[in-house]
């Protein structure tokens, strides 16, 4: 799940990274509106965490002008006070959430993952391909009902692959939803994670779910092949 935070509290912003990048979700930071604005408008992210109070271009109005801009990823929007008056603006500016400073760690991965899996891929929590179980909401995964150890990372990768069972995924748009703009994007390391995958959910079982097409990306197979 690729994530962008918009937050001028610098400290808060690079805790929210870290964070979120120890749960497992690729995450962007832009310190303003304006940088918010853009980022948003070139990389498809699932949810954005999006302050209010930011220099240059306010929080309402990145939201209201990416919801004019067709942009539909998830946004929770961080609110300075419990004020009803700022939280009915979030809402009326297209936002679709909302979460009062200072806020619990928890409470706000909870609510991303939750406000994730309402908008874009609207994706199930359990994802069930054959015998291969890929289950979101507890970041766990079984074949043939034997757990399977996955890294952060690792979980990410077959998570997105099973979310488009049966469809081609390029390494770029892995390389786009899992890993970080600022990361060094060389695709070998989505071939380094992809085998790794293989090595735990296929090789045991001697199955081939993960099928490498030529060229193009990779493919999970629905059957478990
Ligand atoms: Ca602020």
């Amino acid at each position: 799940m690729r994530v962008l935070v918009v937050e001028d509290e610098r400290r808060l912003a690079a805790a929210l990274q870290r964070g979120l990048e120890t749960e497992g979700f690729a995450v962007d930071v832009a310190h303003d509106g304006l940088t918010g604005l853009n980022l948003a408008g070139r990389t498809p992210y699932d949810v954005i965490v999006l302050d209010i109070m930011l220099p240059g271009l306010n929080g309402y109005r990145v939201c209201s002008l990416l919801r004019a801009a067709g942009n539909d990823a998830g946004i929770l929007m961080l609110t300075a006070k419990d004020g009803e008056w700022d939280e009915a603006e979030a809402l009326d500016t297209g936002a679709d959430d909302f979460l009062s400073k200072p806020f619990s760690y928890v409470v706000l991965v909870a609510r991303l993952r939750a406000l994730a899996r309402r908008v874009g891929s609207r994706a199930p929590r359990v994802l069930v391909l054959g015998d291969l179980v890929v289950d979101s909401a507890a970041r766990t995964c079984t074949r043939g009902g034997t757990p399977v150890r996955l890294t952060t990372r690792e979980f990410a990768v077959l998570e997105h692959l099973a979310l488009r069972a049966g469809e081609v995924v390029s390494k770029r748009e892995l390389l786009s939803h899992i890993w970080d703009v600022g990361q060094d994007a060389d695709p070998n390391v989505v071939e380094v994670h992809v085998s790794a995958v293989r090595r735990k959910i296929d090789t045991p079982f001697a199955r081939a779910a993960v099928q490498t097409v030529r060229g193009a990306g990779y493919r999970l197979a629905a059957d478990g092949g």
